[in-house]
C-alpha cells in the first residue's frame, strides 16, 4: 500500500473532526436541559437575608417576581419573540415600587432619579440603550425604541428623552419616581457620606437603624429564549443610591450589564456596576463559551464567582442559551430571581440556600 497517498486523506479527516468538535463544544449542554422556550428574571442582588425580611414583604417580592415571569411566559407560549417577552417581564418590575427600576428607582446625590436601561437581541445582535433618563416611565421601552427606530445603539439624557417622547412613549413628571423609602435611604447614605452598592449600603444602615429593615432595592432584568430559537436580554435600573449626577452604570453598556448573541448566550446583570463594566461581564461570559468551549453554567460561574470576586465586585447575573439552559450565579447574600421553562411552573428564589 502507498501510505504517502493516504496522508492528505488522513489529514483532512483529522481537520474535519477537529472543526466539528470546536463547533459542537460551544453549546455542548446536557440533553435534559433543553426546552422549547424559557425565561429567567432578576430583581436585584445584594445583602438579602432571611432574618432581615418580614414574611409579608417576602410574599410581596415572590408574588411580583412570579407575575413578571408569567407576563413573559405568556408571550413565549403564544409564539411571541424573546424581545417581547423580556419587555413584558421587565415592565411588570419597572411599574412596582419594590424594585430599583422605573417607579422604585433610587435617588442620585442631587435627590433625583436617573435611570439606565438596555436591550439586546441575540438573532442579529441588534441593541438599544439609554442612560440618565428622568421622565420616561418605562426606560426599557425607550431602549427598545432606540434599537428598532433609530440608527443608533445608545442615547443619553435629554436626547434620549426627546427621542422617547417622539416615539410616543409614556412620559411622566419626575415626581412619579419619588418614593419615601428611597428618599429616606438617600438621606441616610448622605449621612454616612458614602456612595455604595444600594444593597450593601442598606445593610450597614440597617445595623444602625431598624427602620431600614423595611428597605427596598433591586435592579431588574430578564433573559428569554423563544420558540424560534432566538434569545434576548433586557435590564433596567435606577443605578446606585447617592450616585453622582451623570454617573452611568453597567446596565446600559452593551457587553457589560446586558448582552445577547444566539451563538452563545443572553445575559442580564445586577450588582456594583463599576466592577461589572471593568469585567465586561456579559461579553466575557459569551467569550468563555465561544473561545473557551465552556458551557453556560461554567462560563457564568467563572465570571461571577471568580473574576468578579477577585476584584470585590458584588452581584450576579441571569443567563440563558439557545437550548434554554439557564445559569443564575451570584456572589452576594441573595438575589431576587426566578425562571420558567415551557410546560413547567414558575420557580422564584431569593436567598442563597434556595435552588
Ligand atoms: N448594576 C446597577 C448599577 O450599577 C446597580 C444594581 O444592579 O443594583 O447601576
Amino acid at each position: 500500500m502507498n501510505y504517502k497517498r493516504l496522508i492528505p486523506t488522513v489529514l483532512s479527516i483529522l481537520l474535519f473532526s477537529c472543526s466539528q468538535q470546536q463547533e459542537t463544544k460551544i453549546s455542548d449542554q446536557p440533553e435534559s436541559a433543553q426546552t422549547e422556550f424559557a425565561l429567567a428574571i432578576h430583581g436585584g442582588a445584594g445583602t438579602i437575608k432571611r432574618e432581615n425580611m418580614s414574611p409579608e414583604r417576602e410574599a410581596e417580592y415572590r408574588a411580583k417576581l412570579e407575575e413578571a415571569l408569567n407576563a413573559g411566559y405568556v408571550v413565549l407560549e403564544d409564539g411571541g419573540s424573546s424581545l417581547d417577552a423580556v419587555i413584558a417581564a421587565v415592565n411588570v418590575m419597572e411599574d412596582s415600587p419594590l424594585f430599583n427600576a422605573g417607579k422604585g428607582a433610587v435617588f442620585t446625590n442631587e435627590g433625583k432619579n436617573e435611570m439606565d436601561a438596555a436591550i439586546m437581541y441575540g438573532a442579529d445582535r441588534n441593541a438599544g440603550a439609554v442612560a440618565s433618563l428622568t421622565t420616561v416611565k418605562n426606560p426599557i421601552n425607550a431602549a427598545r425604541a432606540v434599537m428598532e427606530n433609530s440608527p443608533h445603539v445608545f442615547l443619553t439624557g435629554r436626547g434620549a428623552e426627546l427621542f422617547a417622547a417622539e416615539q410616543g412613549l409614556e412620559i411622566v413628571d419626575p415626581t412619579y419616581f419619588y418614593t419615601e423609602n428611597r428618599y429616606n435611604q438617600l438621606q441616610k447614605i448622605i449621612e454616612t457620606e458614602k456612595t455604595q452598592l444600594d444593597h450593601s449600603a442598606l445593610l450597614e444602615l440597617e445595623l444602625q437603624d431598624p427602620f431600614f429593615k423595611d428597605r427596598k432595592f433591586g435592579t431588574v432584568g430578564a433573559v428569554a429564549l423563544d420558540k424560534d430559537g432566538n434569545i434576548a436580554a433586557a435590564t433596567s435600573t435606577g443605578g446606585m443610591t447617592n450616585k453622582r449626577y451623570g454617573r452611568v452604570g453597567d446596565v446600559p453598556i452593551i457587553g457589560a450589564g446586558t448582552y445577547a448573541d444566539n451563538e452563545t448566550c443572553a445575559v442580564s446583570a445586577t450588582g456594583h456596576g463599576e466592577f461589572f463594566i471593568r469585567t465586561v461581564v456579559g461579553h466575557e461570559i459569551a467569550s468563555l463559551m465561544r473561545y473557551g468551549q465552556k458551557t453556560l453554567a461554567e462560563a457564568a460561574d467563572e465570571v461571577v464567582m471568580d473574576q468578579l470576586v477577585k476584584i470585590e465586585g458584588s452581584g450576579g447575573v441571569i443567563s440563558i442559551d439557545k437550548y434554554g439552559n439557564i445559569a443564575m450565579p451570584f456572589n452576594s447574600e441573595g438575589m431576587y430571581r426566578g425562571y420558567r421553562k415551557a410546560g413547567e411552573k414558575a420557580e422564584v428564589m431569593i436567598y442563597k440556600d434556595e435552588k
